[in-house]
């Protein structure tokens, strides 16, 4: 099934769930986004709608449009710049995932990083001589590379936790706090690999930070760029408010494949392969916002599907699952795009 096109969506009758409607949840500061930031087209028309059902930061109601010349779907409004504080608390789980993750989801995930990082890898024209992960998190893609023998002065990252960049930058990696659009210490036409991953669908113009990584790479160079994937089953199953990956009001841009692919294209990169991972996580927390924010809330139901401390079997049975489908040619709900430059 197609999502449904410009002017036919109506307006969902969604309740605003108690937690929202008599919390303690600030209301925040919003920004409207009149301009499809691919296409600069102003017509809309609503996509979906829901809360922040994952950490409740904020009280309000927010909406995805679709826009009707492209098709992209994007958060409008979208929260203040000075409310991003509230909507990314210290607790916030990329900052501590070691700490709040199960120890075997965790074992899974590394073994999954692992491979994921391989197959980019074996799309490389030759090894890569320089690396860089623009939202590099912990660091695991930087040791990663590190211990595959690339000298530490050629492995660059980008991350906005302070903590983070402090860690790494005294382990001899070459990192810093900044945002990859006003990032001006790398050369252009130095990185041989550029990976991002879940980054973009956060950021405020995504084809401005695309140029910039298209910019950073050398000829025949990579960028592999992971995001959800709004054309996969569960996205089309909880498409109304409760898809987990719309991570509201976090998630500002969503894309198909075909809508990341043009916007690989239009910074002048070739898209050489799609690659579809596990989307695990946004299985569980589609359910779980289902289960708990739903017509007939089941609370104790819903803690099953929370992916920081629900049930391993169910987390290990959605990995399976979209493993199998990814194996058979379906495309699950994250995707992985390799672009090379000309
Ligand atoms: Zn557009």
């Amino acid at each position: 099934m197609q999502p449904r096109r410009a002017g036919l969506t109506p307006r969902s009758s969604l309740a605003t769930p108690a937690e929202f409607a008599h919390g303690d949840a600030p209301e925040i500061a919003t920004e409207n986004v009149d301009e499809c930031p691919s296409c600069l087209g102003r017509e809309h028309a609503r996509f979906a709608a829901g809360f922040d059902y994952e950490l409740r930061t904020c009280r309000n109601e927010w909406t995805f449009v679709k826009c009707a010349g492209c098709g992209l779907v994007r958060l409008h409004p979208r929260p203040a710049v000075a409310a991003l504080p509230v909507i990314y608390p210290p607790s916030y789980y990329a900052y501590n995932y070691a700490q709040k993750v199960n120890p075997v989801a965790r074992w899974a995930k590394a073994f999954l990083d692992r491979r994921k990082l391989r197959s980019i890898l074996r799309r490389c024209a030759s090894p890569p001589a320089s690396f860089l992960d623009a939202g590099c998190g912990d660091g695991r893609y930087l040791r990663a590379m590190s211990r595959a023998g690339l000298a530490k002065q050629n492995i660059h990252g980008l991350e906005l936790d302070e903590r983070v960049v402090k860690g790494l930058s005294e382990a001899g990696f070459q990192v810093s706090c900044e945002r990859v659009e006003t990032c001006r210490r790398i050369p252009d036409g130095s990185i041989d690999l550029a990976t991002m991953f879940h980054v973009i669908e956060h950021v405020a113009d995504p084809a401005a930070v695309v140029r910039q990584l298209a910019r950073w790479l050398s000829p025949g160079g990579l960028l592999a760029l992971e995001t959800p994937n709004l054309d996969s089953f569960d996205a089309r199953k909880f498409r109304e408010s409760f898809w987990g990956g719309y991570h509201i009001p976090r998630h500002w841009t969503l894309f198909t494949p075909e809508s990341l692919r043009r916007l690989m294209e239009s910074a002048g990169l070739e898209v050489v392969a799609t690659l579809f991972q596990t989307g695990h996580s946004f299985w569980m927390y589609s359910y779980h916002h289902r289960l708990r924010y739903g017509k007939r809330p089941r609370r104790w139901c819903a803690r099953m599907f929370d992916p920081f401390g629900g049930s391993i079997v169910a987390l290990a049975a959605f990995t399976a699952f979209d493993k199998l489908r990814a194996f058979l040619g379906g495309r699950t709900s994250a995707m992985l795009m390799l672009a090379r430059k000309k």
